[in-house]
């Protein structure tokens, strides 16, 4: 609380009223609780299969699956580690979990044997659920006795098939009490410094975080039971998560599965079930800007067509906007920390979508959004750039939250005139690869623990297709002739394709402060001058 000595803080709130949020309730009985409407509508649809799933065969199946994690000695409060591509298992999964008081921490399928380790151990998972082709990765952690390993296809010896949980007898889960803090989702994110870590999401938080989204007394814009929601992006990124699949439940929506981005397939699919909703990733949208095959397909049927995870150029949006027409095209803001959603472009009260290009949208409901000067922390009026702060129930649960309530994005960015919030710039430290985060830090420690390398610092390189891609500054130790292509491959055999370094830099020091932080801005500097030779 601000008091009458200090100045008066410029907040931001959504331009709609706030809503009655049951986040008392458990997140897995939030989801269905209008499931009476929609019981016997198509809930998850496999799209490469065809394979339907109704509303009240996805609940039935995820009260099995908890009552199967309690046969296996999965206890409430552990940790369940999901490995896997879009897939109708990861939903029965993810919610079975949340019946039980499980909690699920999700991993990139493609990460390498040590990522997966290394989120594994510290998020102290005891199930891994996943593809028999990536248990080859899961060696090391198999001879932990502590840990299980499932697959949702043929399993090899010594792991489980998922049938041990989705056949198993609902009934016999025993009554489990899940209080509103208690944290479901254990996404890893960088944040705005160092290594991955967990995030950790409460039933309170995503109820609220969803509610804000799709609750209320809205615009008929948001999600409803008519609509085919189309599930592209990969779910263990907390963006297809919440603002796909929890939203898409909670309304009643159908949701079309995808295990992975084909632009074909996609469009395919688009014209047979007749999508309406598409949540995208910028290079997803400049992928469908460029297709020369858009044109064959009937793609009418979409009428809001979102995109976010990393910003998207204003004239990439006037561009979709001219080849679809008809949808309504709006950008919003996640950031795994703040649960995801800070603004989004369907957050309007009148004119709904009828906002500028390049533009993030408004704050949710329900929260409060501020600006503050970089330099002395003191919040800014409009029209004037700094760093972004979210606060109300949907953050996440953490200490680095400041005595006032408020999550520091390390975005930076303005409220206009409107109250339309445009990102300028990123103060932190995370590099976005069409989406997906680059950890730098993560990449500094593998690099310095090369023997010919001295020091190295990670920055950013804006980049045309992917939005940006990783390149380092090495110095190397005495003597040592290292190349660039030694370095990339040395890099490339520890980490998923992403965080591959792009280029490296040598140089003779990597500028610090006098504490010792890298000081990137410099670098970034050196880069936004003309690439060093
Ligand atoms: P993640 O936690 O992986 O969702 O990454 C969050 C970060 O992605 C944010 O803090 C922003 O830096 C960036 N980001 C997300 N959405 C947008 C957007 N619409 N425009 C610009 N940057 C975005």
């Amino acid at each position: 609380m601000a008091s009458i000595l200090e100045p008066q803080e410029s907040i931001f709130r959504s331009k709609l009223p706030d809503i009655y949020i049951p986040n008392h309730l458990p997140l897995h009985t939030y989801c269905f609780e209008n499931i009476a409407q929609f019981s016997t509508r198509p809930c998850i649809i496999n799209g490469p299969t065809g394979n339907t799933y109704t509303y009240e065969e996805v609940e039935l199946i995820a009260r099995k699956v908890a009552s199967g994690l309690n046969k296996i000695g999965i206890q409430q409060g552990q940790v369940i580690m999901l490995l896997l591509p879009n897939s109708p298992e990861f939903v029965f999964a993810f919610l079975g979990a949340s019946y039980r008081g499980a909690i699920i921490t999700t991993a990139n399928p493609f990460y390498t044997a040590s990522e997966i380790a290394k989120q594994a151990k510290a998020s102290d998972t005891r199930l891994i659920i996943t593809l028999a082709s990536y248990v080859d990765k899961l060696k090391e952690l198999a001879q932990d006795e502590e840990v299980k390993i499932m697959c949702i296809d043929s399993p090899p010896e010594g792991c489980l098939h998922f049938s041990e949980l989705s056949q198993s007898d609902e009934t016999e889960l025993p009554e489990v009490k899940i209080r509103p803090d208690d944290i479901v989702a254990l996404p890893y994110s960088s944040g705005t410094t160092g290594l991955p870590k967990g995030v950790m999401l409460t039933h309170k938080g995503l109820v609220t975080s969803v509610a804000q989204q799709v609750d209320g007394e809205n615009p008929n814009l948001y999600f409803h039971q008519d609509d085919v929601l189309l599930c592209v992006l990969p779910l263990f990124h907390i963006y297809s998560l919440n603002s796909v699949l929890l939203c898409g439940l909670r309304a009643g929506a159908a949701i079309l599965i995808m295990p992975k981005f084909e632009i074909k397939q996609l469009m395919e699919l688009v014209e047979k079930y007749k999508v309406t909703i598409a949540p995208f990733v910028p290079p997803i949208v400049l992928a469908i800007a460029k297709s020369p095959d858009v044109e064959k397909y009937d793609l009418s049927s979409i009428r809001i067509l979102m995109s976010g995870a990393a910003p998207m150029g204003k004239e990439l949006e006037d561009t979709m906007r001219r080849k679809l027409p008809i949808a309504k095209l709006g950008q919003g803001y996640g950031m795994t920390e703040a649960g995801p959603v800070l603004s989004m472009c369907l957050a309007f009260a009148k004119e709904p979508l009828d906002i500028k290009s390049g533009s993030c949208g408004t704050v949710v409901r329900n929260a409060e959004m501020k600006i503050i000067d970089i330099e002395n922390g003191t919040s800014l009026p409009r029209n004037e750039s700094g760093e972004i702060c979210i606060r109300g129930d949907q953050i996440m649960k953490a200490n680095t939250i400041d005595r006032d309530g408020w999550l520091h994005t390390g975005d930076v960015g303005f409220i206009d005139d409107d109250d339309e919030l445009f990102i300028v710039d990123r103060l932190k430290e995370l590099i976005k690869y069409k989406g997906f985060q680059v950890a730098p830090a993560e990449l500094e420690a593998l690099l310095i623990n090369h023997p010919n390398i001295s020091d190295a610092a990670v920055v950013p390189m804006k980049d045309d297709a992917a939005g940006e891609v990783p390149v380092a500054f090495v110095v190397r130790s005495n003597g040592s002739q290292i190349s660039e292509e030694e370095i990339k491959q040395y890099i490339s055999k520890q980490v998923v394709f992403y965080k591959r370094i792009n280029k490296v830099f040598f140089s003779e020091t990597i500028p610090k402060g006098p504490s010792g932080k890298i000081l990137r801005k410099e670098l970034r500097q050196i880069l936004a001058a003309g690439v060093p030779s």
